[in-house]
C-alpha cells in the first residue's frame, strides 16, 4: 500500500481537489487503500513519492505506449517548448500530424485535433448530426466515450432502448435522444434500425472495447454494424481513443478491415501530451465550421508542444515496426502467465488483443457484452491488485480496466509478472483453504 509520503500528499490533494483526484478512477474506491502519488516515470517503471519503483502496466491509461519519458519524445517537446508554448494560429506541426494520421488511418481524408478524447467523441457526434440532420445517436452499453452530456448513458428499462443519465447532471431529455444497445447483438441493432432508423445520426462503437474488461467482439457483428448504419444512411463512428495507433497501425479499421465513416483518437496521437482527435471523408469534415456550420473550437487545439510530441510518437512506432513487436510480447505475456493461471485457485484466463490485456475472472468463454461479465470478479481482483502493488508490480486500479503493453516492456517483465501473480494466487489458495 502507499508509503508515508503519498499517504501525506493524498491529504493535501483531498483539501483542494474533490477526492483528492482528477479523475476518479485515480483514487482507488474500487480496490481500496490511498492511490499511488507518482513522482517519475523510466521506460517501463514508475517511481513514487516514497521512492519505491514499481513496474508499469498502466501506462498513464494507454498514451504510453513507448513507455515513460522517451529520450526522443523528451527531445521534440524541448524543442517545440523552446519556440513557444503556443500560439492560438496555424503551425506546421499540426499539419505534420494531420498527415501522418490521414496516412495510418483507412479512409480519413481530413482531421481536427481538440485536447482530449471526451472532445473528439463529443464533436464527432456533433459533426454527425449535423451532416446527418438527425438527432438520435446509439452507443453499447460497456463501451465508454467519455463524459459528454449525451454519452454518459445507460440503458433504461423495457423494451424501447431509451437511455437514461448515468450520471447525475445530465438532464433526462439528454439522455433520451440515446439509445443504448447490448453488444454481440444483431437482433438488437436489426430491431432498433427497423423501428428509429431513419432517425439514427450516428452509432458509436469502441471497436476493440477496452473500458469494460476487453469484450472483443465477433467480426461479424462489427460487419453487421457496418451495413447497418450505410443502409440507414447513419454514421458510423469508431471510437479509436484506445486502439488507434495501438492494436495496429490502422488501429482496428485495419485490424477488421472495417472503414467507419468518422473516426475519433486520443491517448498514443498525443505522446503523453493532452490531444485528441476525429476525422473522415472530407465530404463529412467539411460541415465544420469554418467551411461548414457545425461549430467546434479549442484554444489550445493543434498545441505545437503537443503536435511535436505526437509526429515523434508516431513516427518511432513506425520505425521500431511496433505492432509485430507488440503482439510478439502479448504473444510471451500469454505464455508467461498460462502456468499461474493453470495453478489458480479460481477461474482466470486471460484476454488479450495485441498489447491490451484483461483477466476475465469467470469460467467458459469471454465475455463479449457487458453483463455477460459474472458479478464478483471486483472482491478478487482487489486482492490480486494489493498482492501485486506488494511485489512492485502496477495494475489499473479496477477490476474492469485493461493493461497495457509498452514498447519498453521486455519479456523479463513478463516473467516477473507471472512470477508475482503465481504466488499471490497461491496466497490466495491458501486463504481459501
Ligand atoms: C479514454 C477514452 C476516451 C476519453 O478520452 P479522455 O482523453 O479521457 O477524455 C474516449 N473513448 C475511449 C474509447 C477511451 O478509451
Amino acid at each position: 500500500s502507499a508509503g508515508p509520503r503519498s499517504r501525506a500528499l493524498f491529504e493535501r490533494a483531498k483539501a483542494v481537489i474533490p477526492g483528492g483526484v482528477n479523475s476518479p478512477v485515480r483514487a482507488y474506491r474500487a480496490v481500496g487503500g490511498t492511490p499511488l502519488f507518482l513522482a517519475k516515470g523510466e521506460g517501463a517503471h514508475f517511481e513514487d513519492a516514497d521512492g519505491r519503483r514499481y513496474l508499469d502496466f498502466v501506462c498513464s491509461w494507454g498514451p504510453l505506449i513507448l513507455g515513460h519519458a522517451h529520450p526522443e519524445v523528451l527531445a521534440a517537446v524541448a524543442a517545440a517548448a523552446g519556440s513557444g508554448m503556443t500560439f492560438g494560429a496555424p503551425c506546421a506541426g499540426e499539419i505534420d500530424l494531420a498527415e501522418a494520421v490521414v496516412a495510418r488511418y483507412p479512409g480519413l481524408e481530413q482531421v481536427r485535433f481538440v485536447s482530449s478524447g471526451t472532445e473528439a467523441t463529443m464533436s464527432a457526434i456533433r459533426l454527425a448530426r449535423g451532416a446527418t440532420g438527425r438527432d438520435l445517436i446509439v452507443k453499447f452499453a460497456g463501451c465508454y466515450h467519455g463524459h459528454a452530456d449525451h454519452l454518459l448513458v445507460s440503458a433504461g428499462s423495457g423494451l424501447v432502448t431509451f437511455g437514461r443519465p448515468s450520471s447525475a447532471g445530465v438532464p433526462a431529455p439528454f439522455a433520451e435522444l440515446t439509445r443504448v444497445l447490448p453488444l454481440d447483438d444483431e437482433a438488437a441493432l436489426d430491431a432498433l434500425f427497423a423501428a428509429e432508423g431513419s432517425r439514427i445520426a450516428t452509432v458509436i462503437v469502441e471497436p476493440v472495447p477496452a473500458n469494460n474488461g476487453l469484450l472483443l467482439q465477433r467480426l461479424e457483428f462489427l460487419r453487421h454494424l457496418r451495413a447497418l448504419t450505410a443502409r440507414a444512411g447513419a454514421l458510423l463512428i469508431f471510437d479509436e481513443v484506445i486502439s488507434g495507433f495501438r492494436v495496429a497501425r490502422g488501429g482496428a479499421a485495419e485490424l477488421y478491415g472495417i472503414t467507419p465513416d468518422l473516426a475519433t483518437f486520443g491517448k498514443i496521437l498525443g505522446g503523453g501530451m493532452p490531444v485528441g482527435a476525429f476525422g473522415g471523408r472530407r465530404e463529412l469534415m467539411r460541415h465544420l465550421a469554418p467551411e461548414g456550420d457545425v461549430y467546434q473550437a479549442g484554444t489550445l487545439s493543434g498545441n505545437p508542444v503537443a503536435m511535436a510530441a505526437g509526429i515523434a510518437t508516431l513516427g518511432i512506432l513506425e520505425r521500431e515496426r511496433a505492432w509485430e513487436e507488440l503482439e510478439e510480447l502479448g504473444g510471451y505475456l500469454e505464455q508467461a502467465l498460462a502456468p499461474a493461471f493453470a495453478a489458480a485457485p479460481f477461474p482466470v484466463q486471460l484476454v488479450r488483443q495485441g498489447s491490451l490485456f484483461w483477466m476475465s475472472l469467470q469460467a467458459g468463454a469471454p465475455p463479449r457484452r457487458a453483463d455477460a461479465i459474472a458479478s464478483g470478479a471486483a472482491a478478487l481482483y482487489k486482492a490480486i491488485f494489493h498482492g501485486l502493488l506488494a511485489r512492485g508490480i502496477a495494475l489499473a486500479p479496477s477490476a474492469y480496466e485493461v493493461g497495457f503493453l509498452s514498447l519498453a516492456h521486455r519479456p523479463e517483465h513478463l516473467d516477473q509478472l507471472a512470477k508475482a501473480l503465481g504466488e499471490v494466487f497461491a496466497e490466495l489458495a491458501g486463504e481459501r483453504g
